[in-house]
């Protein structure tokens, strides 16, 4: 288990120097679960910097990095990243996730930590290297799959509200069950959520999302009451409502089951981001018509006018991410609509066309959002998208779409009729762009030149060599 030389290094400096000390927390737990690790917790009842920058020195020439503040140090060995912390003991105030820290044991240090399986050492001290200490048993929880606190779960989320938002990412990340008392813990202190940061718990949602069945996630926080206080607009998508007998779907587990379907095929957390967000305008747009029952007409515009603010407050990055999501939920609807009549060549240039180079991206979560259970609807949409994208193809070859430029530019325009800038030379680009997406010339420069002098005789202009 201990194979990476880091630990008969750190083995025996500390027998020298006649410390006591383990290997602790992520570590040992994905070990065991035989997860890929990058890191590396290193525990000392002692102090960590002071461990750290002596083992830098045998190994000779790495870097350390000290986090003063925290009694912290790091360094970088053989692909793997090495923190040293010396044992704490903690205690808690009411309006802040930050103890109070006092030196401690080993004990005192397991005790602070948040699940049993990530409380879990081994030891690096040489009459007992690679023994297990582990008073919780979280051997046995790791084997049966479950998440549970050491002391008493009310305590353990009270004081650190973000290990609320921990427990429901491992449950995701690693399949597995939060028990029962934690479970209600959580939805009772649900509340206290709103002392940990917005970065601290995007951090946490992320990697719900990035999981490999995301969903899980979403159930949970739906469950514990915590989706309401962090992603009140995805709360909504949630009931179905009645009239006449007509009902709607539920849209909070359609646009789960669209998140995983979207995860099975793609690692794209943006990807993943626009598909949790597709249906996002639907609580706001819906309404009861009574010859066509449940509508949410716009749902689609509505939706990607709410990316921004959505992103904004949950502490998302602002740029190009944030554009793509905004692009991918104003068309999701596109291939669909485009699917369902008969598909020609000017739809699909101007889907592609605004789309550009996420067409793809775009296919594939529509393909994602057929979730219905008629097996037959299925086929069909399925069937219908297929020639989506055997025309997507003919026309991206035919014609470059993807990535437009005006072949004539504004410049061009306005040398060749003697123009500054103003509304004519608007007018005639457009009218090319319009021209070569309704497929009436090619997208080339001589089509669009000699489009471009039909078009200024219309509008009564002149070369202006003929001037
Ligand atoms: P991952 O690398 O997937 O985030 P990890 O368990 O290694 O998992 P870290 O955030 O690196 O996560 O934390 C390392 C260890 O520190 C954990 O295994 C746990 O023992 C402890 N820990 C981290 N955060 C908390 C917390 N909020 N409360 C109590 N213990 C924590």
């Amino acid at each position: 288990m201990l194979k990476h030389p880091i630990f008969k290094i750190i083995s025996d400096l500390v027998e020298k120097k006649g410390l006591e000390c383990y290997v602790i927390g992520g570590f040992v737990r994905d070990v065991l679960l035989k997860r890929p690790t990058k890191d590396i917790d290193i525990l000392i009842i002692g102090s960590g910097i002071e461990l750290a920058k002596n083992v830098a020195k045998r190994i000779g020439n790495v870097k350390v990095n000290v986090f003063k503040n925290f009694g912290t140090a790091m360094l970088h060995y053989k692909d793997m990243e090495v923190e040293f912390v010396g044992a704490r003991k903690e205690s808690y105030r009411k309006n802040s996730r930050k103890p109070v820290v006092e030196d401690g044991t080993l004990a005192d240090d397991q005790n602070r930590r948040d699940f049993t399986i990530n409380s879990m050492a081994y030891s690096l001290n040489k009459p007992t290297f690679g023994d297990l200490v582990d008073p919780f048993n979280g051997i046995k929880d790791l084997k049966d799959k479950i998440i549970r606190t050491p002391l008493d779960p009310n305590r353990t989320y009270s004081d650190d509200p973000l290990r609320m938002m921990r427990a429901i990412r491992f449950a995701t990340e690693l399949n597995f069950k939060i028990e029962n008392e934690s479970l209600q813990a959580i939805a009772e202190n649900k509340n206290r959520i709103s002392i940990v940061s917005a970065e601290r718990i995007i951090d946490e949602l992320n990697k719900v999302i990035l999981a490999h069945k995301p969903s899980v996630g979403f159930r949970l926080l739906e469950q514990t009451g915590l989706l309401e206080i962090i992603f009140p607009e995805f709360q909504k998508l949630k009931g179905v409502d009645v009239k006449e007998d007509k009902a709607h779907k539920d849209n909070f587990f359609h646009t789960i089951k669209v998140l995983d379907n979207v995860a099975g095929r793609s690692d794209n957390l943006w990807l993943r981001w626009a598909a949790l967000l597709h249906d996002i305008g639907k609580p706001t747009t819906k309404r009861y018509e009574p010859e066509t029952g449940w509508t949410f007409h716009g749902h689609d515009y509505i939706g990607s006018k709410m990316v921004k603010g959505i992103f904004r407050r949950l502490k998302l990055p602002m740029g190009n991410n944030m554009k793509y999501v905004e692009k991918l939920v104003k068309l999701h609807l596109r291939p669909i609509v485009l699917s369902q009549d008969e598909v020609t060549d000017s739809a699909v240039r101007r889907l592609l066309f605004e789309a550009g180079n996420d067409i793809d991206d775009l296919m594939l979560m529509c393909e994602a959002d057929i979730t219905s259970k008629n097996d037959a609807k299925v086929k069909q949409y399925l069937t219908n998208f297929k020639l989506v994208r055997k025309k997507l193809k003919e026309i991206e070859e035919k014609d470059a779409i993807r990535n437009f430029q005006p072949p004539v530019s504004g410049k061009i325009i306005m040398n060749t009729f003697g123009l500054g800038p103003c509304q004519e030379v608007g007018v005639i680009k457009n009218a090319i762009k319009e021209a070569i997406l309704e497929g009436e010339i090619h997208n080339n420069y001589d089509e669009a030149y000699n489009f471009m002098l039909k078009k200024a005789r219309e509008l009564g202009l002149r070369k202006s060599d003929e001037n």
